[in-house]
């Protein structure tokens, strides 16, 4: 009985150690370029272009692969009420994900506005990448 739960203890261990050395860790103090770089999945099989999925949309396969975005994409709708500022990005990669837009007010994001991440996400997985506009609106002209 003892025994068992000693050798429980340490596979546990064991396995929570191979998932922190299998996934790349949030940033390092060494390493604070990757720690806003904005990564992906494309699934081994079929090389669909997935973001924070379980499985693959085209065909099912659970086995992905971790990419590195180039971190540029296009505003396809807006998500959720306007002051939130957060919108549907299609990356140039393939894959659409939810992001928070920074420096420029909602009314300024435009459908089809080019962004770029700012920041992936906070160091565990938490939080909506952030991202801003790669080129200023024009001011808007009064009209009158
Ligand atoms: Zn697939």
């Amino acid at each position: 009985m003892l025994q068992t739960d000693i050798r429980e203890q340490t596979e546990l261990r064991e396995d929570h150690d191979a998932a922190t050395a299998a996934t790349p860790g949030p940033a390092s103090p060494t390493a604070p370029a990757d720690g806003d770089a904005l990564l992906f999945q494309r699934c081994r099989w079929c090389g669909t272009p997935a973001y924070r999925r379980s499985f693959c949309r085209a065909c099912g396969s659970m086995a992905f692969a971790q990419e590195r975005s180039s971190g540029t994409g296009v505003v396809v709708r807006r998500n959720g009420p306007s002051p939130h500022n957060t919108w549907f990005v299609a990356m140039d990669e393939g894959f659409t994900l939810i992001c928070q837009v920074t420096g420029a007010a909602p009314v300024a994001v435009a459908v089809g506005a080019k962004v770029r991440v700012v920041r992936a996400g906070a160091p565990l997985g938490q939080g909506l990448p952030v991202v801003e506009l790669t080129r200023r609106e024009p001011p808007a002209e009064p009209w009158w």
